[in-house]
């Protein structure tokens, strides 16, 4: 064989099979790196990303088509490189391979996990049609012409936008433009301000790419259809959508688009920071602070912490919206003061609501004060009867789905629990199931107790669909404007399991059919409602108490988000003579968290956090990562951690960090899992970095040593967004 090359290419090997997940295959010429290849590992054939090519002098072509190189080293030659496709550009790998190190993870899993799946399954002839395809679909229309179909318009800037813009503008005209955090009130705008942003950046460079990423698009789906409605001038392939609610097809669709770069702008949720966008130069992260950017398996990375990173890469503006920054972005954001140099991040404000409109006024009802078993308070109630009498829409949010968290014996001490769960299983009462929310297991809800035979038995506390049964019942007598009765909806987890449901749902508060809305989390955030006036937390308080440290900033944020969907149409709330609210029943009205709510205060909640977290050392002032093992036992989970960890002591790059013992999950044991986990803290990202490194190997044998034997898996988590 006269010309051998050797490839380094990254593939998905098994997990931990502790082989290393880049290999080297032989091929006839040098592969730029970042082609995609398909090469047989063990039985099969798998996708690969070319990593890096070398000559192999001195090589031999073996009978069987393998290839010894010249230490005697056997190869297996590449089976067929997909050269139809643009190499993934140094940007991407860099991306990728930070991405896999700095998580803890494999390089190959990390790059086959951003590819397409439908990648995995076409040969280099499938691909070139689909890319023709997308040649033919792409039909660019130059702005302005009386092809372009029904664009909508830009609007007129409020001043706040205006300078916010403007400031970006100034940013990302620097050398190195430092991500800028919008901090702007619900209502203020913020979409408007994304739009004009992505629109200049596509003006000023004709291949110029724009990512926008969101926490749950489906939750949004009018985002998408503003987006396309507002850039329909620049074809139809010019904005993609990239989520994991797309077929595989759709998928590797957008994916192409954005290679190629017909695609203009990728809109999608965290998967898509891995997009190959080679013209990269604005990157928007909504709702910066949404806990879903965090991926919860796998190389468990945030997707806004890659975006970040992947802006200073490709030299692209990164601009993080929210009206409740994470505190980690609020802190980078922070001005200078005094001696103290400012932060890393630009920070930008919108504190007004579009068309002059007020923040709902918040008003917290203390239950130590009402009747016991209280569910709405009289005067919410009244509220809430007054405004749908009016016309307008209440929201009414409780973070629990089910009817009721528990069943319980009357007799005995039988609950709901779950056989294979340290938790309790969940009733819904519309098909008459007990549910476990953590492993599936489902049953009928039984006729007696199974314990001691009682027949009573009944559901303790509530969850959304008890909610929505006590409201209909509450609302009985009272009527819409038009006389007919009011409407109860809800929208969570369970009402919203089939394709298509969600969007129907939604369509129905927005037309005005619903009166009442019931929900999760699931309707807080987002959601421009224009004819709802009144919202209402029923229930808050478990999380002022969590042992999480991060739960009162989850809490003060979703309140702020809920209350946001409140009065959002000005005008109209004018005309109707009416102001929005927010109700908050608690039993804790003197916590400072409500008072900070009260006066929308998040500058101030978020000081008082920081402040806190500053003095017990906890992040952004320090950085975590947990190592987790899961076991038959909880012995065995903890005594693998314990025995790691020790090890972990005696490396050199322990200095710096610190290290808790190990301790059952807070749900321990899940389908017959137990689970725990060993805390790691350092003032230093990078000491921790180093520490975790020279630890996974170490992690890696321990897995395959006795202490291992009854660990089932065990992950690292970085930067976890829960303790
Ligand atoms: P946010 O995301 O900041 O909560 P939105 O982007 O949803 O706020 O904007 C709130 C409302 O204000 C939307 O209905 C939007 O269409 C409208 N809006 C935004 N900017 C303008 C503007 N410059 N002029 C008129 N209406 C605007
Ligand atoms: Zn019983
Ligand atoms: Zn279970």
């Amino acid at each position: 064989m006269d010309a051998a090359w050797v490839l380094a290419v990254a593939v998905q090997t098994p997990a931990h099979a502790g082989l290393g997940d880049v290999l080297s295959y032989a091929h006839t010429a040098p592969l730029p790196a970042g082609t995609l290849v398909r090469v047989p590992l063990g039985r099969r054939e798998v996708l690969g990303v070319v990593w890096d090519s070398r000559a192999a002098d001195g090589a031999q072509a073996l009978p069987d088509g393998r290839v010894a190189d010249a230490d005697g080293v056997l190869l297996k030659p590449v089976t067929a490189a997909l050269d139809a496709l643009p190499p993934l550009d140094a940007a991407w790998r860099d991306l990728v391979a930070f991405a896999a190190r700095y998580y803890q993870r494999g390089l190959g899993e990390v790059a086959l996990a951003a590819l397409p799946p439908q990648l995995r399954e076409l040969d280099g002839t499938q691909l070139a049609r689909r890319l023709k395809r997308r040649d033919r679909q792409a039909r660019p229309v130059a702005a302005g012409t009386a092809e372009a179909p029904s664009a909508e318009t830009a609007l007129a800037l409020s001043p706040e936008q205006a300078a916010v813009l403007a400031a970006l503008a100034e940013e990302s005209a620097t050398p190195a433009p430092r991500p800028a955090l919008l901090f702007g009130s619900t209502g203020s705008g913020k979409t408007e301000v994304y739009l004009q942003a992505v629109a200049r950046c596509l003006a000023a460079d004709p291949g110029a790419q724009a990512l926008v990423m969101v926490p749950e698009i489906n939750l949004t789906p009018q985002l998408e259809a503003r987006f396309r409605a507002r850039f329909a001038a620049w074809g139809d392939t010019a904005v993609v959508a990239l989520h994991s609610g797309m077929t595989n097809p759709q998928r590797l669709q957008s994916w192409l688009a954005a290679l190629t770069g017909q695609a203009r702008i990728v809109l999608g949720t965290r998967m898509a920071v891995f997009a190959p966008l080679p013209a990269l130069r604005l990157i928007v992260v909504d709702e910066e602070h949404d806990p879903s950017y965090k991926q919860q398996e796998g190389a468990r990375y945030s997707a806004r912490d890659l975006a970040v990173w992947r802006g200073r890469r490709q030299n692209a503006q990164v601009l993080l919206g929210s009206a409740t920054p994470s505190l980690e972005s609020w802190h980078h954001s922070r001005p200078a003061d005094g001696e103290a140099p400012a932060g890393r991040y630009l920070r930008l404000q919108m504190p007004s609501r579009i068309g002059a409109g007020e923040l709902p006024r918040v008003r917290l009802v203390d239950m130590q004060q009402q009747p016991a078993k209280t569910l709405i308070s009289a005067g919410l109630l009244d509220a809430m009867t007054q405004r749908v009498t009016r016309g307008e829409q209440c929201m009414v949010f409780l973070n629990r789905r089910g009817y009721a968290p528990v069943l319980a014996c009357s007799d005995c001490d039988w609950k709901s629990e779950c056989p294979h769960c340290s938790a309790y299983r969940v009733f819904h009462k519309i098909d008459r199931t007990l549910r476990c929310h953590h492993c599936g297991f489902t049953e009928r809800v039984p006729r007696a107790c199974p314990s001691c035979g009682n027949p009573d038995i009944a559901p303790v506390g509530r969850g959304t669909e008890r909610l929505e049964e006590q409201l209909a019942t509450l609302f009985a007598g009272v009527r819409r404007p038009d006389g007919e009765p009011v409407r109860i909806a809800r929208i969570d987890a369970d009402s919203t399991r089939h394709e298509g449901a969600l969007e129907a749902q939604l369509a129905l508060v927005h037309s005005g059919e619903v009166d009442v809305l019931v929900g999760t989390q699931m309707i807080a955030k987002g959601h421009d409602f224009r004819r709802i006036t009144l919202v209402a937390a029923v229930n808050p308080d478990s999380a002022l108490f969590s042992s999480d440290f991060r739960a009162p900033e989850r809490l003060f944020s979703l309140l702020m988000q809920s209350a946001g969907r409140a009065g959002r149409d000005s005008a109209w709330l004018a005309a109707q003579g009416s102001q929005a609210e927010m109700w908050i029943q608690t039993f804790h009205p003197q916590h400072p968290l409500f008072d900070a709510l009260r006066r929308h205060d998040y500058p101030r909640f978020a000081a008082q956090q920081l402040q806190d977290r500053e003095a017990a050392a906890m992040p952004p002032f320090a950085f975590q990562a947990l190592v987790r093992a899961d076991a038959r036992t909880q012995e065995a989970a903890q005594a693998f951690l314990n025995t790691a960890g020790e090890a972990a002591d005696a490396l050199p790059e322990a200095a710096g960090v610190m290290r808790y013992p190990a301790v059952p999950l807070a749900v321990q044991r899940v389908a017959n899992v137990e689970r725990a986990q060993m805390l790691l803290e350092s003032p230093s990202r990078a000491a921790l970095q180093r520490l975790l490194a020279a630890w996974q190997p170490v992690l890696h044998d321990l897995r395959r040593s006795p202490v291992g034997q009854g660990v089932v898996r065990w992950l690292v988590d970085v930067d976890p967004q829960s303790i």
